[in-house]
């Protein structure tokens, strides 16, 4: 767990650190990446510090994602993008490297060479089965719905 003294984004919402700022609110912040995927790659960043999207207020989160939605479709037209990908990261073995809420948008362009990318595991219909009893109320519902999300 990383101080909010400490944190990189932290000290870039405090303007102790210098950034390409592209976009900033009350509530968001968003710059250009210093070290891109793809030349445009920005990071839309809540100024209240959290470290994963489980710990972070749903306003919070609402906030960022409208900011994210609105600035991809700033990057794709600007840039003339063939497309956008949008990354978000939570922990270390994701592949999160500041330990502060964040989305990527990486602008996409034919012929690129960034790789979004992930090796598919088999499951036969009783293990499918299994998870979806593990991820629902033990089988009790179909699916959680947004009201009956308790962990
Ligand atoms: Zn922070």
């Amino acid at each position: 767990m990383i101080s909010e003294q400490e944190c990189i984004f932290c000290k870039i919402v405090r303007g102790e650190i210098p950034s390409k700022k592209i976009y900033e609110d009350h509530d968001v912040i968003a710059f250009l990446d210093i070290n891109p995927a793809n030349p445009g790659h920005c990071l839309v960043v809540p100024k209240k510090h959290s470290e994963t999207i489980s710990d972070t207020d749903d306003e919070v989160l609402e906030k960022a994602i409208v900011v994210t939605k609105k600035l991809a479709t700033v990057v794709k037209e600007k840039l003339n993008a063939d497309g956008v990908n949008i990354v978000q990261n939570n922990g270390r073995h994701a592949g999160q490297l500041v330990s502060h809420i964040h989305f990527h948008i990486i602008p996409r362009f034919p012929d690129d060479k960034v790789l979004i990318t992930y090796q598919r595991v088999q499951m036969d219909e009783n293990a499918l089965n299994e998870m979806q009893k593990k991820l629902t109320e033990e089988g009790k519902k179909e699916s959680r719905s947004d009201w009956d999300m308790r962990f």
